[in-house]
């Protein structure tokens, strides 16, 4: 429990980032250098460089010229310590990890190690989330973050995985046995097919998706669809990698015809994909196995 309020906060401070990324990458500009004033354009207080909590110190609004502050910005920052406060329930085995904590976490670092990945995941799509909903553009430089990041990743765990057979067999007799024969190399063999089966299952969403954008003539899907779809995919096993791209045009279409109903919005009204993609692979994560059981 002690590690949950560090948590929100963490969280509160990544919205912040990822409002700051939104804009910037907007505007063109780099992400270095300290954030300023929308309005006068001054170089920001400390005290309006805390996340979220500045927004009620300062009463809402800006401490140099006394302008409204965004609304949607202290969403943003909420909603990002809501999230990584949830993230951290899971590494904190007080909720379902869903395969997300490997169980060869053996010791503190490691953990820690998932937890920071999984927040700079959670950090990428945030950003490719909110900019594609408000800029109706996926914003690439992010989704290629995504694939470095996903692939760094993969090499780690590798070698994490392999340390864990290692150590765990060579501290019994047996074990010292069994590492002399091939099971050490056909689990690290097990593991690299199963890499390979996600590769293929996202190359095939690709191929899935650049055929929507081509029989829809680019008016349906874009093509920054294309590249978000298979990234996610990396992120869930199996079944699961495929059942959020269902999910996804499911929950688009509910909300399409919610629009279409309820709404002036006529069937040329152009939607993001990419968030519900998301939504998707959020469901995916956590209803997936349940869906799948229904299913099968
Ligand atoms: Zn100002």
């Amino acid at each position: 429990m002690l590690y949950l309020l560090p948590a929100f906060i963490f969280g509160t401070a990544l919205g912040s980032f990822i409002n700051m990324a939104v804009y910037r990458l907007n505007k063109n500009q780099g992400f270095g250098g300290r954030s300023y004033c929308d309005y006068c354009k001054k170089t920001l207080s400390t005290t309006a460089l805390i996340p979220f909590f500045s927004y009620f110190l300062l009463k809402g609004k800006s401490n140099c010229c006394n302008k409204k502050l965004s609304k949607e910005c202290v969403f943003v920052e909420f909603m990002s310590g809501i999230f990584i406060f949830v993230i951290s329930l899971y590494f904190l085995g007080y909720l379902n990890s869903f395969g997300v904590v490997p169980f060869y976490s053996f010791n503190k670092s490691i953990l820690i190690g998932y937890f920071l990945f999984y927040s700079s995941i959670f950090v990428i799509l945030a950003t490719i989330f909110i900019y594609d909903l408000k800029f109706m553009v996926v914003p690439m430089f992010f989704v290629y973050w995504g694939y470095a990041l996903v692939a760094a990743f993969k090499i780690v765990e590798y070698f994490l995985y392999r340390t864990y057979l290692v150590n765990s067999l060579s501290s019994t007799t047996l074990g010292k046995y069994i590492l002399q024969t091939d099971y050490l190399n056909n689990r690290l063999n097990f593991f690299i097919q199963d890499n390979m089966w996600s590769l293929l299952v996202a190359s095939g969403i690709a191929l899935f998706f650049i055929f929507l954008v081509f029989i829809t003539k680019g008016k349906g899907m874009g093509v920054g669809d294309i590249f978000v779809a298979p990234l996610l995919s990396f992120l869930l096993p199996y079944p699961n990698a495929v059942l959020y791209v269902f999910l996804s045009f499911i929950i688009g279409g509910i909300f399409g015809s919610f629009l279409l109903l309820f709404t002036k919005a006529g069937r040329k009204t152009a939607v993001p994909f990419v968030p519900f993609l998301i939504i998707g692979y959020l469901f995916a994560l956590i209803f997936g196995d349940a869906i799948i059981s229904l299913l099968v």
